[in-house]
């Protein structure tokens, strides 16, 4: 969703709050595709603190389908966000006090304020890089792909995986010099 800041940035002082909701959608994040949506709607507000100047917060929670980086099954997981930021909106980067150069940020452009962006330029920062089904998920079986969590198969589980036949590989040469 696109919020124009111009109004807001007529006087100091003058504030907009705004009912927002983020969509449904998916996003890849470490190579991982997620499904984003904000549990329920929420408010957002912008304030202009100064000629430029605006603070926005909001507070959203956020629902992500992720899968489980050992057996693959989705998992739901909940991310409360609070965000506050305070940017300069002639220079679009975060504003600190007049001296202070900072990053530029990507979630306003020309004046309007991109609101998915902004979220997760917030929930990038906290999001773990991987989610596993529960703390002792026993994964699948490396040789028929049996969800050993549910059921069990009769495997040899002890056949080298292919990574480690590198490093055998590496060993027996130098066994040879
Ligand atoms: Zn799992
Ligand atoms: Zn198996």
């Amino acid at each position: 969703m696109n919020v124009n800041l111009y109004d807001v940035l007529t006087s100091v002082g003058k504030t907009e709050i705004l009912d927002v909701s983020l969509p449904e959608h998916n996003e890849v994040f470490y190579g991982e595709e997620i499904t984003l949506s904000g549990k329920e709607a929420f408010s957002l507000n912008i304030t202009c603190v100064k000629k430029d100047i605006v603070n926005i917060t909001c507070e959203p929670v956020i629902v992500a389908m992720r899968t489980c980086s050992r057996c693959l099954t989705e998992v739901e997981s909940c991310y409360p966000l609070s965000i506050e930021r305070t940017v300069n909106v002639s220079t679009n980067k975060v504003y600190i006090d007049n001296s202070s150069e900072t990053d530029d940020i990507s979630y306003i452009e020309d004046c309007n304020l991109d609101v998915d962006r902004l979220i997760l330029d917030e929930l990038f920062t906290i999001l773990p890089t991987s989610v596993l089904c529960k703390e002792d998920c026993k994964g699948i079986c490396k040789v028929c792909g049996t969800n050993l969590n549910t059921s069990s198969c009769n495997c040899d589980q002890t056949v080298p995986d292919p990574r480690m036949a590198v490093f055998s590989d590496i060993f027996n040469q130098f066994k040879e010099v």
